[in-house]
């Protein structure tokens, strides 16, 4: 099969028959200087010619939104809807994001009969945890406008991530990653256990390293001082800092790096100064992101001056034995990544940081995403759906605590038997109270157990002034404790007070059947009404006595909008899910 990759620039279009399981290109060609307007006439000029290219199958069509907000956090199926809700992000990327409909509206025109998704480059990005996330402004106006840190260039911080680790032979989930993608626009990312936790671009693509003709990290400041004092307006600044800044803005000769660093070897002041502030400002940000993420396993160069400057990596890689990284010079001199052979190690052997050169292709990592998801689609019908069942608070009780609490002769007795064999809801109930409130008619689930747990939600420990761990079923030590009261008298816990760890009993043939194990940790989609939710962190518990369910607190129910079917302790819902694995990100769910 084939994925078209549409990437529609303001005057370009840039089209690309992928073939996704391996990144050969049926055919591609690329329109210049097209007239405002003018994208569907570029791609009905253009297609007829790529498609009759020979054996190209079109399964999809990817195409590559710059901007997805807030709203878009994965790859997405183009329809009406969400194309308007595209539209609706044209304030955060006003120049990329009309491009990118226009590319949308005339490939849909052209090719309406297969399915079209868009890929956005921060969908990698949504990761990002609040702290790395938020600019320090006021609250407020920051929500009004969406104003907080989004991160660019996604695809190919992941697809080059991906295949760094491929090369080390490790999970993506075990390595800290720095990734450096240098072309025009530039910036860096940290990609920690398979996530992105720090990225240099921010709301815009403006922010960060020194780019070609962007300017990157500025003194905001700077601005307020350019405002008053050249009295530049939001057009003024606008031009300044994207168009006029970076390597140009530094050097004087213009933005191609292999010019600069010409000039500087023939002892251009400037640009041998505009070649030091780009390593300068690269390396900065990667001992930043080693910090953040507590250290590095690997640093990786892509896109043209990543790929292809032996002096940029020499430089930026100097000071940086401090983290275990060093370069071989002769490696790093040496050093090619074509297509075939996409990764170069330049480190010498046995670095504590490995640095890698990756060959980047962003083509094939929209046309991998969108396979994916096509491929993915297709086969929901084929994995079986998993029951959900809520489980309300709870607790699980001793023999002894039974007697504190209920009296000397005091015993569990079976309200309403539960899904999981010889579990049972129980006619009796207790009050839990904690430092802050108590909260009266708790169930209790039979038969007694070795240690008395106690099962809360997020919701329940705000109101009884706890604060617990997540755990697995049976693990209580080191919890907070709580006093239980009965009818017959009062119990104080030193521990046992947890939330439940979110997990999925089932059979070994389930396991077969999903392709998991005993300990697995997964991810679960949910089809509900209005609030679709994927589950991260689920955990797969598997034995033959179990019955295949999957088990969450009433807080996660309520995000996903699931209703306990009735008033029992674990319910049967409505909702169905999908098993996908851990390895899938978060943004190919
Ligand atoms: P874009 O962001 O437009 O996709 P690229 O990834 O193609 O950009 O990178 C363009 C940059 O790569 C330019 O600054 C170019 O000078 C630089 N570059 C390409 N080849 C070399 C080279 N051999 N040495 C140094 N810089 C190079």
């Amino acid at each position: 099969m084939h994925v078209l990759v549409v990437n529609a620039g303001s005057s370009s279009l840039k089209l690309c028959i992928v073939e996704p399981a391996t990144g050969a290109r049926a055919a591609e060609s690329t329109v210049e200087r097209i007239p405002a307007g003018g994208h569907q006439a570029a791609l009905e000029g253009a297609l007829p010619a790529l498609l009759a290219s020979g054996g190209v199958k079109l399964a999809a069509v990817g195409h590559r939104v710059v901007h997805g907000g807030e709203l878009f956090t994965s790859p997405t199926h183009l329809d009406d809807a969400v194309t308007d809700a595209i539209r609706g992000l044209i304030p955060l990327a006003p120049l990329h994001v009309p491009a990118n409909l226009a590319g949308v509206a005339a490939a849909r025109a052209v090719l309406p009969d297969v399915p079209h998704v868009a890929v956005f480059d921060t969908a990698f990005h949504a990761t990002l945890p609040n702290r790395a996330r938020r600019y320090a402004l006021p609250l407020a106006l920051a929500e009004k406008h969406g104003i907080r840190r989004y991160g660019f260039h996604g695809p190919s911080h992941k697809y080059v991530a991906e295949r760094a680790a491929e090369h080390l032979g490790a999970a993506l989930e075990e390595l800290r990653i720095i990734t450096c993608h240098l072309g025009n626009g530039a910036s860096a990312t940290a990609v920690e256990y398979g996530r992105s936790v720090e990225t240099s671009m921010g709301m815009t693509p403006l922010e960060g390293l020194v780019m070609g003709t962007r300017s990157g990290d500025v003194d905001p400041g700077v601005l307020l001082h350019l405002v008053r004092q050249e009295g530049l307006d939001a057009d003024g600044l606008d031009r300044i800092l994207n168009k006029e800044s970076g390597l140009a803005g530094l050097s004087g000769i213009g933005n191609d790096m292999r010019d600069i660093e010409e000039a500087a070897a023939n002892g251009d002041d400037r640009c041998r100064a505009a070649l030091h502030a780009f390593c300068h400002r690269l390396r900065k940000y990667i001992g930043a992101y080693a910090a953040v993420m507590g250290g590095v396993d690997a640093i990786v160069f892509t896109a043209g001056i990543g790929e292809n400057s032996a002096l940029v990596r020499h430089r930026t890689a100097q000071r940086l034995e401090f983290l275990g990284a060093r370069l071989d010079e002769e490696l790093n001199r040496d050093c090619e990544v074509t297509r075939d052979a996409p990764v170069v190690e330049i480190s010498p052997p046995h670095a504590r940081c490995r640095i890698l050169v990756v060959k980047t292709d962003e083509a094939h990592a929209i046309a991998r995403d969108v396979a994916r998801m096509v491929l993915d689609l297709g086969a929901v019908g084929a994995h079986k759906p998993i029951p959900i069942a809520v489980s309300a608070r709870h607790v699980h009780l001793t023999q002894d605590a039974v007697k504190a609490l209920f009296g000397p002769d005091g015993k569990l007795t079976p309200r309403k038997w539960l899904s999981q064999p010889g579990q049972f809801a129980c006619e009796e109930r207790v009050t839990l109270h904690g430092p802050r409130g108590s909260i009266e008619r708790v169930g209790i689930i039979g038969p007694v157990r070795r240690d008395c747990q106690i099962e809360v939600s997020r919701t329940d420990e705000y109101a009884l002034g706890l604060d617990a761990p997540i755990r697995r079923s049976g693990q209580v030590a080191n919890s907070p404790g709580i006093t239980l009261q009965g009818p017959a008298g009062r119990l104080t816990l030193e521990e046992g007070v947890v939330q439940a760890w979110r997990h999925i009993h089932m059979q070994p043939e389930d396991a077969e059947h999903y392709g998991v194990k005993d300990g697995d940790v997964v991810s679960v989609a949910v089809d509900s009404e209005a609030r679709d939710l994927v589950f991260g962190d689920v955990l797969v518990r598997v034995k033959s006595s179990y019955l295949l369910e999957m088990h969450i607190d009433t807080d996660e129910a309520n995000a996903a909008d699931l209703n306990a079917g009735d008033a029992g302790m674990l319910a049967l819902t409505r909702g169905t899910v999908r098993l996908l694995r851990k390895d899938v990100t978060h943004a190919e769910v």
